[in-house]
Order: C-alpha cells, then sequence, then structure tokens
C-alpha cells in the first residue's frame, strides 16, 4: 500500500503524533503522515505519522535503553502482572470506542469490533494470570547432593513486533501481553493501512504506569520500519504476523544478526464434512450454518478461515445449494451500520486480489454457485467502498490456483471425497498447515481424522474458536513458532541454568 495518493507530506497535514518513543508521543522524522481510509467508501478518517528507518532506529534505541538500564526487566512478577491486569480494566473500559475504530479502520462490524477488544482483553489477562502463577525456577537433579542446579526464565531483551492489518488490536496484543509479562521492552509497527487501534493500546499502556520506553510504536510501512526491526542488530527477537512473503524476507533478514524468529504466516484451512454429519436437520442445518461462518466471517480476510469445503460426494449437492442460498442473503454493508453482517474488504487492492482468483478459477473450469462480483451500491453500501459478494466456486480440484493460494477475501472453494483417507489427503494437500474442522457424527472418525490433519488448530464439529490458554500457530508454511499458550509466553523468554557447586575442590584434570 504505497499509494502516493495517501501519503503526504508536513506541508499539506498537520504533523501526526502517533510514533510513541521512550515515553514521547512524536511526528515522523521526515514529518510526512498518511490517511487512513475508511474501506467503506475509501474516504480519510485519520492521519497518521509516516515513519520510516531513523524513526525505528530512534525507537530501538529507547527500547533497548530501557531493557539495559530501566526498572522493567527487573520488576517482580506479581508487580508486572498487576499492571497486565490494569491494562485489561482499561481495555474493558473503552470497549466501545476501540470496538468502533478497529471496525473502521479495518472494515469489520462493531460487533466483531468489540469482540475483538474481549478477546485482547482475555489474552492481557491470561499471562498475567500465568507468569503470576509460575513458580521461580526449576530445580533439576544433578545428581549428586554437593550441586544445586537450577533452570530459571529471563527476557530475550527487545523484542521487534510487525502485525497485520486483518485484526491489528488483536494480533499486536497476543505479541504485546507475553513480552510484557516476560519482562521484556519492545518496538511495534502495526500494518500502515490499520495502525488505530495499536497506537489507542499504547495509550492504555502508558496510563496503566508502564515505565517510560518499555513500549514503544512506530507507525509507518513494511519495507522501511518493519525491515529496519528484522535487520536491526539491537533487536533481539522479532515476532512476524502477516503474508509469507514477507514473513520471509524478515526471516532472513533477521537470520544475519541471528535473532529468534517467530512467524505466524497464511493459511489455507480445510473445512471437511463428512456425510453422516448432516443426517438429522439439525445437523445439517448447523454444518451449513458453520461452514458459511468458516468462510465469510470478516469477509475472509481471516488466517484460519475455512476457505476450502471438502465435502463428502453423497451430500455435495444439497448441502451447496443450501450455503449457496445462504451466502447470496448475507447482508453486506458498512461495518458500523446496524443490521449488516459484512463488512468490505481492507483496500482496493485486497479487493482486486480476490477478483484474480475468482476470474482464474472460472477459467480453469469451476462453477460459480454464488456471489462473484461487486454487489450493487446501497445506502448501506457506498460505491467507492470495497466491497465484494461472499462468492462459493463448486468442482473445484488441487490444481486450481484458488485451492492452493490464500485468497484472504470472501472465496470458498468446493471439492468432493469418497473416503476417509481421500478426505484427509485432501485437508493435508497444502503447503500451509495452520487450521482446519472436521464435522462427522462419528466420535471416532473425529478423533482419528484429527489426529491425521496436519494443521496446528483442528476443530471437531465446530470451527473458529480459540482459547488464549491453547497454543495457536501453523504447521509448514503457516510459521514458525506459536502464540498463545505457555508456548507463547515460552517465546519470549531465554532459558538459564544455573550450576552451583556447593563443595568447591580442584578436580585434578591436569596434572602439572
Ligand atoms: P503483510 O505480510 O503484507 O504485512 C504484515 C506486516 O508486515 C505489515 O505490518 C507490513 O507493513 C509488514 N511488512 C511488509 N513487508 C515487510 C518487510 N519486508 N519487512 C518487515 N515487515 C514487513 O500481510 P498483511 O497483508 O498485512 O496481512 C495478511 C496476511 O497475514 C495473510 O497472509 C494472513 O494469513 C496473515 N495472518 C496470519 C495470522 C496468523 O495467526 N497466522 C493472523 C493474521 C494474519
Amino acid at each position: 500500500m504505497a499509494a502516493a495518493a495517501e501519503r503526504t507530506t508536513s506541508a499539506e497535514r498537520p504533523a501526526q503524533r502517533t510514533i510513541h518513543i521512550g515515553g514521547e508521543w512524536r511526528e515522523a522524522v521526515s514529518g510526512a503522515t498518511r490517511d487512513i481510509l475508511d474501506p467503506a467508501d475509501a474516504k480519510s478518517f485519520a492521519v497518521v505519522a509516516e515513519g520510516d528507518e531513523r524513526d525505528a532506529d530512534a525507537a530501538v534505541a529507547a527500547a533497548r535503553r530501557a531493557f539495559d538500564e530501566g526498572p522493567w526487566p527487573r520488576t517482580p512478577v506479581a508487580e508486572r502482572a498487576a499492571l497486565l491486569r490494569r491494562v485489561a480494566g482499561l481495555l474493558v473500559r473503552d470497549r466501545e470506542s476501540l470496538g468502533l475504530l478497529e471496525s473502521r479502520d479495518a472494515g469489520k462490524t462493531v460487533e466483531e469490533g468489540r469482540v475483538d477488544v474481549d478477546c485482547v482483553a482475555d489474552a492481557f489477562r491470561y499471562f498475567a494470570d500465568l507468569v503470576a502463577g509460575e513458580a521461580g525456577g526449576r530445580v533439576v537433579d544433578a545428581g549428586s547432593e554437593d550441586v544445586h542446579s537450577v533452570v530459571v526464565h529471563e527476557p530475550v531483551g527487545v523484542c521487534g513486533l510487525i502485525t497485520p492489518w486483518n485484526y491489528p488490536l488483536l494480533q499486536a496484543s497476543w505479541k504485546i501481553a507475553p513480552a510484557l509479562a516476560a519482562g521484556n521492552t519492545f518496538v511495534v509497527k502495526p500494518s500502515e493501512i490499520t495502525p488505530l487501534t495499536t497506537v489507542a493500546l499504547m495509550r492504555l499502556l502508558v496510563e496503566a504506569g508502564l515505565p517510560d520506553g518499555v513500549a514503544n510504536v512506530v507507525t509507518g510501512p513494511g519495507h522501511s520500519v518493519g525491515a529496519r526491526f528484522a535487520e536491526h542488530p539491537d533487536v533481539d527477537l522479532v515476532s512476524f504476523t502477516g503474508g509469507l512473503i514477507s514473513g520471509t524476507k524478515v526471516a532472513q533478514a533477521a537470520a544475519v544478526s541471528v535473532k529468534k524468529v517467530a512467524l505466524e504466516l497464511g493459511g489455507k484451512n480445510p473445512n471437511v464434512v463428512f456425510a453422516d454429519a448432516c443426517e438429522t436437520e439439525e445437523g445439517f442445518d448447523t454444518a451449513v450454518d458453520q461452514a458459511l461462518n468458516a468462510a465469510f466471517i470478516h469477509s475472509g480476510q481471516v488466517c484460519s478461515a475455512g476457505s476450502r469445503l471438502i465435502i463428502e460426494e453423497s451430500v455435495r449437492e444439497r448441502f451447496v445449494a443450501e450455503l449457496a442460498r445462504r451466502a447470496e442473503r448475507i447482508r453486506l454493508g458498512r461495518g458500523t451500520e446496524d443490521g449488516v453482517e459484512c463488512g468490505p474488504l481492507v483496500s482496493e487492492r485486497q479487493r482486486e486480489r480476490t477478483e484474480e482468483y475468482v476470474a482464474s478459477a472460472l477459467a480453469e473450469g469451476a462453477v460459480l454457485r454464488a456471489g462473484g462480483r461487486r454487489p450493487e451500491p446501497s445506502g448501506t453500501r457506498p460505491a467507492t467502498g470495497y466491497f465484494y459478494e461472499p462468492t462459493v466456486l463448486d468442482r473445484c480440484h488441487r490444481e486450481m490456483r484458488v485451492v492452493r493460494e490464500e485468497v484472504f477475501g470472501p472465496v470458498l472453494t468446493v471439492e468432493t471425497f469418497r473416503t476417509e483417507d481421500e478426505a484427509v489427503a485432501l485437508a493435508n494437500d497444502t503447503e500451509y498447515g495452520l487450521a482446519g474442522g472436521v464435522w462427522t457424527a462419528d466420535a471416532g472418525r473425529a478423533r482419528r481424522v484429527a489426529g491425521r490433519l496436519r494443521h496446528g488448530t483442528v476443530w471437531i464439529n465446530d470451527f473458529h474458536p480459540y482459547l488464549p490458554q491453547a497454543e495457536w500457530g501453523g504447521f509448514g508454511k503457516s510459521g514458525v513458532g506459536r502464540e498463545l499458550g505457555p508456548s507463547g509466553l515460552a517465546e519470549y523468554r531465554e532459558s538459564k541454568h544455573v550450576y552451583q557447586n556447593l563443595a568447591q575442590r580442584p578436580v585434578r584434570w591436569f596434572a602439572g
């Protein structure tokens, strides 16, 4: 998103102080600003500072100082946990305004924005409880009564956090909460097109009493600010959520200074439906309803979207007909309007990408059952907004681009199987491995299939729920490392083994 039209200089716009470094709110060193567009009408509704490498360097220097000299890494765990809980309380207080801001920035419905804020508060509470409940180290048996050996955890240092545009506040909090719980300092760069709630969260961290320099934010593009964080020798860890191509670049840049790297990348997530799940009317209705939710919530701009329906051949026609009927009825519009069920795509680029995938699928033989076009403008759907209809593509197969690559738009492909082995093979036939669902009335089959799926999360007779206490992340090219759960905290820690000899004496290995 480097569109010239969205960048302006300070001569044309008042400077915006959305960069937070060492406890101060600043404009960009260059004075550049960026318009933030509402995807429902493509109009600017906010302006932020457009930072570059110089702002990134200043932020890293502040975080470095705060880590090396400041109190936070040495603050007792109970106090760190108390601060995280205060942040959770402030999030609850600001739920409405943050939910609305997320809705306008990312194009989701306000209700989705509110749910995101609830999940963010949960993540802060979870990591507070996790660190507060821990013992202060693990004593290991050294095999001798003359030795006391203990493994302790320490913060990694300065963390570079880079986040995407689909769940801006949520993705930032899955990094910020454990990074702070573990005693790190950080620099965060939100997506350049949806930075507003991360800036708002920074204000809450300040209000909660976080010492200066511990939390720093630089609004700006990936190729300058994000790339600088990834390569910077004073950054000890980089945690990135975003697409495969950018994630690969981040990992390459980080390798030069041998940083710890965590990557949360894309997905091409199967939703496997067995005919036995549809035997009762209620079962059929639930499976269709959840397939709709899996694919189209937030217009499919979800890393774990169930964008591949893999359905048993015998129920395909009935299932797809009902799915298409309901997809056509989804109410598209501005996310802040009452009654709207799905907002626009986040940008024109994202809509064009979606259109290209649908065109390529149709050229390769897919059959269009719903959507496949921009909707007519209406009262809740300005003509300038980036709307696209929920789209169902039937008769798809594994060679199609739309089946292999992540669309990140409201596009559901349908493939069929006859046997359990075929279903598993199709579900695993992806270079990604983030999440998948399996629908069946047979408990044994459910467990068998779940056990064989090569995906980081498997839902049985459900789709999308996640828990802060359970790890989130992917197999294959969906990433490296895990967020949430105990592993999500471990990412932000170093282990140190302290071996104490209680009965010192010479070893006499060398005789002289
Ligand atoms: P993106 O890769 O374009 O951008 C993500 C972030 O990286 C942005 O802040 C961007 O400015 C920055 N960036 C871009 N190039 C960079 C570079 N060379 N060096 C450093 N930073 C750089 O992704 P996006 O389009 O914002 O988000 C969509 C992608 O995110 C999808 O692929 C989606 O699946 C993925 N995602 C994954 C998860 C998960 O949990 N696995 C969650 C949400 C989104």
